[in-house]
């Protein structure tokens, strides 16, 4: 994929944050880690470049951590603004940035991570994101001076959250942790194993830390599937269809939940202020491998391994896992042939030792079934080795 857009040379760097015009242009590399935590890698995969707001859905997630989705939502919202992602965008009615992937929202969720002074609080900020990465991670310090002497645009919107009252720090303590939280030094690897750990529901795939717990992840995720993109988030959602998130160092961190995280680099932008060439790879991607979040899965597969009456016991074999729709099938299974002559008189063992995982809503339903299969009268045993089915997931 790197190969078919290496030529590419449109775009420019971003300027307007003066040290960022330094980079060379020409740079381009990937990384792609599977939940499996395992690491492939393609051309400058381990040049350095600034975080810029690639940041944004990490600190979003330290502030979920620390504060809950209520405790949040008070201050950001959750809606794509369709704006760049400078734009002075404030809810008319409540006074919140639309979301916390633009500047505004950024600006603002930053300011709620805790810590008695600015020091403290980007120390968090970088702990925190080091931890995603699987090792320390430091600033550029040029880059941060330099945004913080043109910053002028970022102080606005920061003035304007703190006149909307949705602004907790001053305007200089937010927007100084801020500015240095965006010159965080990272490498498309490191994007990739930020991103398979948020692929991994919250694990970082290559330490095995738990970072995150599940439930933030998904939100977080969620916010990078509508507003990751800047102004082209609708049309990434349609052409690639992964949760993702680029910054104006010229990076993209992309998510395939539950299979792998994905960084790539390359520093020329487009007008909206994404990598021109990591679009172009990652939409290359897209459309040879279907790695699209809402693609149909292709392959039936059915939990049912083996069916079978032999005397007076009515086999039924499990394996993989119990989503809704396995559950369904099995119910339907079960409930379907519950009265058949042969199967009638019956003990039904279900064997769930293939089993690895049983989701919540289906253990709840299957749970149901056989309770009313044994107030019916029939004997229903559940082998259960490992103890998966009698977890809640
Ligand atoms: N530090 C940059 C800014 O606030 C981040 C912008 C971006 O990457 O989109 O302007």
């Amino acid at each position: 994929v790197l190969a078919q857009h290496r030529g590419d040379a449109d775009g420019a760097l971003a300027d307007y944050i003066p040290e960022l015009a330094s980079v060379d242009p020409d740079r381009f590399g990937a990384a792609l880690v599977s939940v499996h935590g395992r690491l492939y890698t393609a051309g400058d995969a381990s040049t350095p470049f600034t975080i810029q707001s690639i940041s944004k859905p990490f600190v979003y997630a330290l502030a979920l951590a620390e504060h809950g989705l209520e405790g949040v939502a008070r201050h950001v919202g959750f809606e794509p603004s369709g704006e760049p992602f400078n734009a002075i965008s404030l809810d008319p009615e409540s006074g919140r940035p639309e979301n916390p992937m633009i500047n505004a929202g950024a600006i603002v969720t930053s300011a709620l991570v805790s810590g008695s002074g600015p020091d403290e609080r980007f120390e968090r900020i970088r702990a925190f994101l080091s931890v995603c990465a699987g090792r320390e991670l430091d600033v550029d310090e040029d880059v941060w001076h330099s945004e913080s002497v043109t910053g002028h645009r970022n102080r606005a919107l920061a003035n304007l959250a703190l006149a909307a009252g949705v602004m907790t720090r001053s305007v200089d303590d937010a927007c100084e942790v801020y500015f240095r939280q965006c010159a965080i030094r990272v490498t498309a690897t490191d994007l990739a194993i930020m991103a398979g750990t948020l692929a991994d529901g919250g694990v970082n795939p290559c330490t095995g830390v738990a970072v995150l717990d599940e439930e933030i992840t998904r939100h977080v995720l969620s916010i990078m599937l509508s507003c990751g993109m800047y102004d082209e988030s609708g049309e990434w959602a349609v052409r690639v269809g992964l949760p993702a998130k680029s910054g104006v160092g010229g990076g993209i961190a992309a998510v395939r939940p539950g299979q792998f995280g994905i960084g790539i680099y390359s520093p020329r932008l487009d007008e909206k202020g994404n990598s021109v060439r990591g679009v172009a790879a990652l939409r290359s991607l897209a459309a040879d491998y279907d790695i699209h979040l809402l693609s149909q899965p292709r392959v039936p597969r059915s939990p049912i391994v083996h069916s079978s009456v032999e005397g007076d016991r009515w086999t039924v074999v499990l394996r993989g896992e119990i989503d809704f729709i396995s559950a369904e099938e099995i119910i339907a299974h079960i409930v379907g042939h519950h009265d058949d002559p042969d199967r009638r008189d019956a003990e039904l063992w279900l064997d769930t030792a293939g089993v690895t995982r049983v989701w919540p809503e289906a253990l709840r339903a299957l749970t149901a079934v056989v309770a009313r299969l044994r107030e019916s009268g029939r004997t229903v045993a559940i082998t259960d080795p490992s103890g998966t089915f009698g977890r809640d997931r």
